[in-house]
């Protein structure tokens, strides 16, 4: 299994400007191959970083980058390439790959080698090559088992510098049930954050007073003259302000998804890139977009950890048709109920809409199961719950909370 570890690191002044130096470094690197890239026939990632080597016969500076550092921007370009080939795929509308300026470009990897930790006499420090040790803040430990396989730098607007460590660990994750018997379909909507087939419904996280304290912080940024001291100072505190609010819904988010991925053996979700292009309208759309593409990303490989099947379907009409019967009918989206012409089953929108992800995510993994509708099994009593219940006790439902749902 691979996980990533994120670790503050304190550089020291001299430290942190050779950290910044090689950011700019790999971001010239970057951009090189980019030009290459729009400019030379049939090149690929494999062919490009062969080409490292003669480059720094004249590229002096390249000598003080680790070459695994160096392999990795130009796997990082040919990533973004397939990316962006995938989305266009998908019909989205994309442009080309940008030229990135300073301040776009925050980070670098070294994977395999040129790293090591070391954590003797409870300092922790991480040694990289071409740049020395780092004393960092080793606030959490790794498995025994594991063992490091990348190492990446960067600094985040707040202009603090993190090391984030890519991880494996030997053991095998749980096998899957065969028959999984405690199955959930997950609505993810707009008033209601999560909706599922057990009757409970997650608020949307309330994060009004992060998002004012954030606008106040813009709001004294615009009125500093741009450049000057007090900006850079008030520009430190607003990117401050963003990383909390960031933190805080990857809280809920870590949260949420844990408690589906531990307490269930099927879950069943809306797949994400057709999601965003169904019935969110606007800026919302974006917003809640993302949200929704980090709850599965983190979904997904929680169940993968704890032996959880996890089905993404299509989400073609899901909240159109009913549950009960199968028969379509067209909902605006301010009608919050569900009413069915054809066989009278009424039930509220959402929860429609999560049985329907349920018996597509069941037929779609073939289990063996018969599939169920609402009406054949009993109604569960339908419970709306506050977000910030999620966020304390790690859990939407009264039930006891297990052990692993708490420790993500
Ligand atoms: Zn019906």
């Amino acid at each position: 299994m691979n996980y990533n570890y994120r670790y503050r690191l304190r550089p020291s002044d001299a430290l942190e400007e050779q950290l910044a130096w090689t950011v700019d470094t790999c971001r010239q690197v970057y951009n090189h191959f980019l030009h290459r890239l729009n400019h030379t026939d049939d090149t690929s990632a494999y062919s490009e970083q062969k080409l490292l080597p003669s480059l720094k016969k004249w590229w002096n500076d390249l000598k003080n980058v680790h070459s695994k550092v160096l392999q990795k921007v130009v796997q990082r370009l040919y990533d973004n390439l397939s990316t962006l080939r995938g989305r266009k795929e998908n019909g989205y509308r994309v442009g080309t790959l940008k030229w990135k300026a300073p301040g776009e470009y925050r980070s670098f990897t070294y994977s395999q080698s040129g790293f090591k930790l070391k954590n003797t006499s409870g300092r922790a420090r991480l040694w990289l090559s071409k740049l020395g040790e780092i004393p960092l803040t080793f606030h959490r430990d790794l498995p025994d088992d594991a063992e490091i396989k990348t190492v990446t730098v960067k600094q985040e607007p707040t202009g603090k510098w993190y090391a984030i460590l890519g991880v494996e660990t030997p053991d095998d994750p749980p096998k899957k049930p065969e028959n999984p018997e405690k199955c959930v379909g997950i609505d993810v909507g707009i008033l209601k954050y999560a909706h599922d087939t057990d009757g409970t419904a997650v608020e949307s996280l309330d994060l009004s007073d992060e998002r004012e304290r954030l606008e106040r912080a813009q709001r004294d940024l615009s009125r500093k003259e741009h450049g000057s001291a007090n900006w850079e100072k008030q520009r430190k505190v607003v990117a401050e302000r963003h990383a909390d609010l960031k933190q805080k819904r990857r809280d809920f988010l870590h949260k949420l998804s844990n408690y589906y991925a531990t307490e269930y053996d099927l879950v069943a979700v809306e797949d994400l890139d057709a999601k965003g292009l169904v019935e969110l309208p606007g800026n919302s759309r974006n917003r809640a977009g993302a949200a929704w593409g980090t709850f599965l990303r983190m979904l997904e490989y929680k169940c993968e950890r704890e032996g959880t099947h996890f089905v993404a379907v299509d989400p073609k009409d899901t909240t159109k048709e009913c549950a009960s019967c199968g028969v379509k009918t067209d909902k605006p989206l301010w009608v919050r109920e569900h009413s069915c012409p054809s066989c009278g089953f009424t039930a509220d929108r959402d929860w429609n809409a999560a049985w329907n992800i349920l018996s597509r995510g069941i037929k779609r993994l073939g289990a063996g199961r018969s599939e169920s509708t609402p009406v054949e099994t009993a109604l569960p009593v339908s419970s709306v719950v506050d977000a910030k219940r999620v966020v304390e006790t790690g859990s939407p439902t009264l039930k006891e909370r297990t052990a692993s749902a708490v420790s993500e």
